[in-house]
């Protein structure tokens, strides 16, 4: 699917890209670079180090991998066997194979050959891959330095490296594997970082590693936030499966990511899901890469309608479309929900989030709330609305009366209390009017 992107100014002719990459770009149906293309591009061009502050989705990807592409074209250098030109660092697999999908694609018309590099998999196509010598390694640090230290490769001949998503990298603790790949690769050369965020520990990084960095930044997560429709349902912990089930009923969520705190949780919506036919997969770190990979494009062809993951697994996760991203239980870091959340309303489309949100949960709400610099729009217009969850979040429901206190609902019924609930779940989502979450459209998108 192709994302829109608003235009900013020019198109890719402005950028002084040669040919073979004008016109890759140029099947892709990007008419306009977005703003990390337009800033990054022509510095990179010039041999410039950056340190580029942007979220996956940006489409800073392409801003990396064109001038890439350009510099190894513009010196045909044969690689030394085992020896790449260019090395990018990824934190998961999943983003090392999108990355090298996109160099495939961008340099469809040019004489580069990469490879991508990763763990839980065999090592013998890794090596086969690496020994006569590479223009592009796309990898993730691990791996890498296994190989490395293993005397399958070599980064003496390195001219170009990127860090992806150092934040990432940084919390899942690859930071000693990055020293190791610096105190390995030549001082002259081309370096490039790109993070979500700025913590003083990349800024740290930056300094030692960087050469006068150009700094650009874009679509703080904040901007990112603001293009997606966020709700937060209250329900009582034992209410979020049914909850889950009667959303599902509502056709328009068409591509559902949903976040699962745990493996063995994410393993079980995914079992109970299949129980009422709708088709899901779960990705997480217990699955083979065989599998996490077959999950993935399964999700992607359409061929499931739901892909329930951990944040763990989900990192870098790039698939266009997603339609729905459901908080099955809220992460207790803001800074995961901001990036869980952006996984739909990429590249400039809009994106639902809906959040579930149990008595327990209300202070990751709050926090939520306080870094996002916004209040998530309660949507208590489903059958599993708990006035216990709602009391306990101290503040005005949609029509702007209080609710709390009294422990009544709407209709003077109990808040809360199972008599209630089993009324409700009698009665078959989807088939009592407005109030119902099952109910056809109530989770379209604005167009
Ligand atoms: P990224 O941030 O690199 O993961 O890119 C996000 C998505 O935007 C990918 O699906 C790209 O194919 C798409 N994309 C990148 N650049 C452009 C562009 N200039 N115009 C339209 N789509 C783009």
């Amino acid at each position: 699917m192709q994302a829109t992107i608003p235009p900013v100014s020019g198109g890719f002719d402005n950028l002084k890209l040669i040919d073979p990459i004008c016109r890759a770009v140029r099947e892709e149906k990007y008419s306009i670079p977005t703003p990390i293309q337009i800033q990054a591009i022509p510095h990179l061009l010039e041999g410039r180090d950056l340190l580029g502050c942007a979220q996956t989705g940006t489409g800073k990807t392409a801003a990396f991998a064109l001038p890439i592409l350009q510099r190894l074209s513009g010196n045909q250098k044969r690689p030394k066997p085992k020896s790449m030109r260019a090395l990018i660092l990824t934190p998961t697999r999943e983003l090392a194979v999108q990355i090298s999908d996109s160099f495939r694609t961008y340099g469809r018309y040019l004489k580069v050959k990469h490879a991508v590099v990763y763990g839980g998999v065999k090592y013998n196509s890794q090596i086969r891959a690496l020994a006569p010598g590479l223009d592009i390694v796309v990898a993730t640090p691990g791996r890498l330095l296994d190989l490395f230290e293993q005397g399958h490769l070599r980064m003496d001949e390195i001219d170009v490296l990127v860090l992806d998503e150092a934040d990432r990298m940084l919390d899942m603790g690859f930071l000693p594997d990055i020293r190791k790949i610096f105190s390995a690769i030549p001082e002259e050369r081309q370096t490039m970082l790109f993070s979500a965020t700025l913590p003083d520990e990349i800024v740290k990084i930056s300094k030692k590693f960087l050469r006068d960095p150009v700094q650009v930044t874009v679509s703080p997560p904040a901007s990112t936030v603001d293009k997606i429709d966020q709700r937060v349902l209250f329900v009582d912990r034992e209410n979020k499966y049914d909850l889950l089930e009667s959303i599902l009923q509502d056709e328009s969520l068409y591509r559902v990511l949903i976040f699962a705190r745990t493996k063995h949780g994410s393993n079980r919506i995914v079992q109970k899901l299949s129980k009422i036919k709708v088709r899901a997969v779960a990705l997480h770190g217990n699955k083979s890469q065989a599998a996490r990979l077959e999950a993935l494009k399964k999700f992607r062809d359409g061929k499931v309608r739901v892909l329930v993951a951990t944040d763990i697994a989900s990192r870098g996760l790039d698939v266009d479309g997603i339609t729905h991203v459901i908080n099955y239980e809220l992460p207790n870091e803001p800074e995961s929900y901001v990036h869980r959340i952006g996984r739909t309303a990429r590249a400039g489309t809009n994106g639902i989030a809906i959040s579930f949100c149990d008595a327990g949960e209300r202070g990751f709400l709050r926090d939520i709330e306080r870094v996002t610099k916004r209040t998530v729009a309660v949507d208590e217009n489903h059958a599993f609305h708990s006035l216990v969850v709602a009391a306990g979040n101290k503040r005005l429901s949609g029509d702007g009366k209080k609710r709390w206190g009294d422990g009544k609902g709407k209709n003077g019924q109990r808040s809360g209390g199972s008599k209630f609930l089993a009324n409700r779940r009698a009665r078959p989502a989807g088939k009592s009017g407005g109030a119902k979450a099952g109910g056809r459209q109530r989770y379209s998108r604005a167009r």
